[in-house]
């Protein structure tokens, strides 16, 4: 089958066209035609950008960073929304019914799915065609599925360069979604300009399995399934995490996170969460809040990825030492605080 050209999957393979074989410091050409078919707004080459920078291919480094120094100047554009939950919340369906509303409304809205639990390279579980099948059939709409196990430095790494490519190529909307299962949220969080958190009415206490933190991340928590007989037990949900929610918010501020009930089957409540979205943009945006986040986000990612290069430099430099040293710990021969000084006083 044949997939939809937003859908679309490059592989390193596809790459071989487009990609320089030298690194350097100036844009290759090659690069600054991925660069002006992004900001054409093709999709094609916006999946290729993509698949560009999720390379962990050395040579493609250098490459990844031209593109996205040639195409800064025209990110920050869009509303960047980050949405969790855990599997079968109801996830794809409400990005389905929320992504095709904008789009019927002629919004480009981007979708970038991140999935921790998957390391299959080339896809992801997420990925799954069936996922948002009408959403991804619409011209206004590029959704991407990516997988983290190949990536260092956690599920986000990429995903914020995914981001700025997806703004520079035009879209309005950028809705990152990930599994709620650990630190996932809170790196989706620390890049988007809203944390959704889309709970399903379950059996019992509403509360468990979600962990306290992912509660405080959370803008909004949009109870799902809204509908028939669910109806009058998610409206209860909504009230109890309403309550939690002014427990753990409980000083004045900008932005009081709150509860809604919606229903991706019938649409109803859809709305309201995106109006609720755009009332939280715009009471930041009026106390400069808006664009503080967007800063102290920008040096928060500089500072995660100058951490994640000290350690790579530092294995690389000592992999000798550090495989002798930890085969020592591994048999007991050295504590793991001595072994720590020994690495570090080389
Ligand atoms: P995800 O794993 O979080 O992406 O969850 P899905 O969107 O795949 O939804 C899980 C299941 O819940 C599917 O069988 C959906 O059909 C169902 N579902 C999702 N949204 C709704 C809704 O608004 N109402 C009802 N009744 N079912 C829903």
């Amino acid at each position: 089958m044949r997939l939809p050209i937003n859908c679309a999957r490059l592989n390193a393979s596809d790459l071989k066209m487009s990609m320089p074989s030298k690194c350097s410091h100036h844009a290759p050409a090659n690069v600054a035609a991925l660069a002006d078919g992004i900001l054409a707004g093709d999709r094609t080459v916006l999946a290729q950008g993509i698949t560009l920078i999720e390379s962990t291919a050395a040579k493609h480094r250098d490459s990844a960073a031209a593109l996205l120094q040639r195409v800064l100047p025209h990110t920050g554009g869009a509303l960047r929304v980050g949405l969790s939950g855990v599997p079968g919340s109801g996830k794809s369906t409400f990005i389905e019914a929320l992504g095709l509303r904008l789009c019927q409304q002629g919004q480009r809205v981007a979708v970038l799915t991140v999935d921790p639990t998957s390391s299959r390279s080339g896809g992801s579980i997420l990925a799954d065609k069936t996922r948002m099948a009408g959403l991804s059939h619409h011209a206004n709409a590029f959704i991407r599925s990516s997988p983290a196990g190949a990536w260092l430095g956690g599920v986000a790494a990429r995903t914020r360069e995914a981001l700025l490519l997806c703004e520079a190529a035009g879209y309005q909307v950028v809705l990152i979604e990930t599994v709620g299962v650990g630190q996932s949220e809170s790196e989706v969080c620390s890049m988007t300009d809203f944390f959704l958190l889309l709970q399903m009415t379950g059996a019992g206490d509403e509360l468990q399995g979600i962990k306290k933190g992912v509660i405080e991340l959370a803008d909004a928590i949009v109870v799902t399934k809204a509908d028939g007989a669910n109806r009058l037990r998610a409206e209860l949900a909504q009230s109890e995490y309403n309550q939690v929610l002014s427990l753990l918010h409980p000083a004045p501020s900008i932005w009081q996170p709150q509860a809604l009930t919606c229903s991706a089957l019938t649409g109803e409540g859809i709305d309201a969460v995106w109006q609720l979205i755009l009332k939280c943009k715009r009471q930041r945006t009026r106390s400069g809040v808006f664009e503080s986040r967007r800063r102290e986000q920008n040096v928060d990612w500089f500072r995660s990825l100058m951490q994640q290069q000290i350690i790579a430099d530092f294995n690389l430099q000592h992999a000798s030492q550090i495989k002798s040293v930890a085969a020592q710990v591994r048999c007991g021969q050295l504590s793991v605080a001595l072994a720590l000084q020994q690495l570090f006083d080389i």
